[in-house]
């Protein structure tokens, strides 16, 4: 299938760079490489030659590439030009194209096209934008699995089992007299927790799979002047949040994303929880509070920073734990190891200092070092690879091998509805409803399609296909 237009675009990123690559898909473009460059290169050989404007001016010399359909990235006949990298000669040299009767291309439109030609299907397209987008090298390789067919593949079969099943379900139900026999066979429920164990199996890999996309959102919380600033910086391996004595320097949320273990992670540094009883009528920190607050709602985990050396008891935490909400896991992180604990609680820490003297901890390390709790030094870094540890287990990547695919939100949401319809077929073969347990499979089976993209709407590939790039 062809879309008959031929489309141009820029698809290297803008800016100064050594080698700008102008891409042009479709029909029109042996006729516009014989006019642009004097004759049709030779396929798949890089060709040296210089781009005329219509007056006859040279826009740039170059290398130009042509693959003829179907065998292109697009399945169309593809020319693609190596020009000098500055976005002048690069659009000066796509208007020339244009003017020779190509269109500039929408976001995402040689990868739609690829598609649509059946070089690849869906779930590889998507996986070719996240590749592109991919935080952390872990996440590159998941998409890189899934652009090369892995997600695809395993969806399929799950798939081909299915419709295995589909077909003696249904072939039961045309002969209702021996239906109800063949309702209850054992090979038949074998058949479907076969299909149901294959479904979980693809579904538990694109959770996780979903998981190295998105990555995980790290709130980083606590009273002013606990050390949250110290720790993001401490984290991201540079500067990033302002440190100072004065209690209420982070008024606003900071954004930082930095890579635990492979694990893409935005740390968001908020501004200081004040006790109810300190806030003070300044608008500006009021906001911030806000801010902050909605922030470690949205949070995948939130690390509140307690100073350990002024409230061992993490008195702070106890205060503030009624606003944080249900469900977001949080860690106490027991900052300022370094520092001894102020004397006015000595006496709470010498119990303490009993039970670690057997480790050879110092004492408040090991009493802080309980579940969801853990003792650091933002300043001297102490306990910091024990907190990435605890951030990429919080990930649930710890033990990912290599078994994840890129996926995205809408297949995870896809497969869960598949795995659960399966489920719904298992119930209704069991109290023998051929029609109702025929009914759940085909819409498991449709489930399944819209992942790879035999069955989609238009509105669902837009909304893919606009969110890619110019030039992909
Ligand atoms: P925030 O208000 O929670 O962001 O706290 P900051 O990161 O701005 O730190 C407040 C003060 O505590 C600064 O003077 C830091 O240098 C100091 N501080 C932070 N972490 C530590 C630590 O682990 N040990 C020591 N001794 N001081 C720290």
């Amino acid at each position: 299938m062809s879309s008959g237009d031929t489309i141009v675009a820029v698809a290297t990123p803008p800016g100064r760079g050594g080698v700008a690559v102008v891409r042009i898909s479709g029909a029109a473009v042996p006729d516009i490489a014989t006019t642009l460059l004097g004759a049709l290169p030779a396929p798949r050989h890089a060709t040296f030659s210089r781009w005329h404007d219509e007056r006859g001016e040279l826009i740039d010399i170059g290398l130009a590439l042509y693959f003829p359909a179907p065998h292109s990235f697009t399945g169309e006949a593809v020319l693609e030009l190596h020009s000098h990298g500055g976005d002048v000669v690069s659009s000066v040299l796509v208007e020339r194209i244009v003017q020779l009767g190509a269109r500039r291309a929408r976001a995402g439109e040689f990868t739609e096209r690829a598609f649509l030609n059946d070089k690849i299907d869906l779930a590889q397209a998507e996986a070719i934008a996240d590749l592109i987008d991919a935080g952390s090298r872990r996440a590159a390789q998941a998409a890189m699995r899934s652009l090369q067919g892995g997600f695809s593949q395993a969806v399929n079969a799950t798939r081909a089992a299915l419709t295995s099943l589909r077909v003696y379900v249904e072939a039961a139900i045309d002969f209702p007299e021996e239906e109800i026999d063949f309702l209850a066979s054992q090979e038949l429920r074998e058949r479907l927790e076969d299909v149901q164990q294959r479904m979980q199996r693809v579904l538990a890999a694109a959770e996780q799979g979903a998981a190295l996309t998105r990555g995980l959102t790290v709130a980083i919380a606590g009273r002013p002047n606990a050390g949250k600033s110290t720790l993001m910086n401490r984290l991201a391996g540079h500067d990033v949040a302002i440190v100072t004595p004065v209690a209420g320097t982070t008024r606003d949320l900071l954004r930082e994303h930095i890579e635990v273990d492979g694990v893409p992670v935005e740390l968001i540094d908020t501004a200081g929880l004040r006790a109810a009883r300190d806030i003070t009528r300044d608008a500006i920190e009021s906001e911030g509070m806000r801010r902050a607050r909605e922030a470690i709602a949205r949070a995948d985990h939130v690390l509140f920073v307690v100073d350990a050396a002024e409230d061992p008891e993490a008195a702070a935490f106890e205060e503030e734990r009624g606003i944080l909400p249900d469900g977001v896991p949080v860690t106490l992180v027991m900052n300022k190891s370094d520092l001894p604990v102020a004397t006015r609680v000595g006496e709470a820490s010498s119990g303490a200092a009993s039970a670690a003297s057997a480790t050879g901890a110092s004492p408040r390390l090991a009493a802080a070092n309980s579940p969801g709790r853990i003792a650091i030094s933002a300043a001297t870094g102490d306990g910091i690879v024990g907190l990435r540890a605890l951030l990429a287990g919080a990930a649930g990547q710890t033990d990912a091998g290599p078994g994840a695919f890129s996926a995205r939100a809408r297949h995870v949401d896809a497969l869960r509805r598949a795995a659960a319809q399966l489920d719904a077929a298992h119930r209704q073969l069991e109290a023998k409803q051929g029609e109702l347990a025929a009914f759940e499979l085909r819409n498991a089976q449709k489930e399944l399609g819209e992942v790879v993209g035999d069955v989609t709407s238009d509105e669902l590939l837009g909304h893919i296909f606009g969110s890619f790039c110019i030039g992909k």
